[in-house]
């Protein structure tokens, strides 16, 4: 019976009673046999609109009896038994409960991607999911939960971009203020590596690499990001996708930590590149929450 991780979300209501009555409906079904689950962390919302309650996240671990589709739909009835209404992109939730891992499968469907594709560079995912399943491999970037977080924790704010320049080139476009070698994405200032200059190290400030040219050389510090552009076809709505291309999968297998899109287009682009940046912070997380009558945090 497949391994199945589950992360859930919280950040209305009473968050880690959701938490725990979700845990609870989930292992009460019958196609669900729990083997564990991390602590309930605190977390910054990242990406959506500004200002919305923290979140309370959890990741929990079942052997699975039912297919990948059938886990999904158990996860939907889940939000939608707890209240959950779809809002805005991102925003506030009483409860998300999405699917990472559905043992070693890799599933691109209009319904499902698995693994999910904003797992491995997310730390309120991470760093909960490696408490229950540190040695669960992810099966795009071949590298164990822990591996992936140790190189969010070991790695310099370093992206490396595949195929660099049309990437770099659609930054350039949609950012608010970019030259030959300077984007600015929100708060992140992303600069091309190669940049003879003193200036102190600063912290929004991440250094830019073209994987075709940079990955070979010995050169590369260790990266904390992969962005990629994956020009395959899929479904309708669907802005990530898992790589085909060799050489895409390369840069994964080297970096780990990664995003793949399916578009080009300018303001996805930024908006899921500058999450995605936030999302590898270790200021996301805050804190571990525990149930006492009311969120509490430790
Ligand atoms: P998000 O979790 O990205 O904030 P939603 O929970 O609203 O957004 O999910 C949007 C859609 O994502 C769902 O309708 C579902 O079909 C799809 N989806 C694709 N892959 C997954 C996955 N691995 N886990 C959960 N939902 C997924
Ligand atoms: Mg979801």
């Amino acid at each position: 019976m497949p391994l199945a991780l589950v992360a859930l979300g919280s950040n209305q209501g009473p968050r880690v009673q959701l938490l725990q009555q979700a845990r609870a409906w989930l292992s009460s079904r019958r196609s669900l046999h729990p083997q564990g689950a991390s602590r309930v962390w605190l977390t910054r919302p990242v990406g959506g609109p500004a200002k919305q309650p923290q979140f309370a996240n959890q990741v929990l671990l079942f052997r699975a009896e039912c297919s990948p589709l059938e886990l999904l739909e158990l996860l939907q009835q889940c939000e939608a038994q707890l209240g959950r209404k779809r809002q805005q992109l991102w925003g506030p939730r009483t409860l998300d409960a999405d699917l990472l891992l559905y043992g070693q499968e890799v599933i691109q469907t209009p319904r499902l991607l698995v693994p999910h594709p904003r797992m491995s560079f997310r730390r309120f995912v991470l760093q909960p999911a490696v408490e229950v399943a540190p040695r669960m491999i992810h099966p795009v970037a071949g590298m164990y939960l822990q591996h992936l977080l140790r190189q969010l924790d070991q790695s310099e704010q370093v992206l490396v971009l595949w195929p660099g320049r049309q990437i770099w080139q659609a930054l350039r476009k949609a950012a608010s203020q970019s030259s030959e070698r300077l984007v600015r994405l929100g708060p992140w200032q992303l600069k091309l590596a190669g940049e003879k200059d003193s200036a102190p190290w600063d912290p929004n400030t991440w250094e830019v690499f073209f994987g075709e040219e940079e990955l070979a050389s010995d050169q590369l510090p260790r990266a904390r990001l992969a962005a990629i552009w994956s020009a395959q076809e899929v479904a309708a709505g669907e802005v990530l996708s898992v790589p085909e291309e060799a050489q895409a999968k390369e840069v994964i297998r080297q970096v780990g930590p990664h995003l793949v899109f399916c578009s080009l287009e300018p303001s996805l682009l930024v908006r899921e590149l500058a999450a995605a940046l936030e999302a590898t912070g270790p200021e996301t997380m805050m804190g571990i929450l525990e149930h006492t009558g009311k969120d509490q945090v430790h």
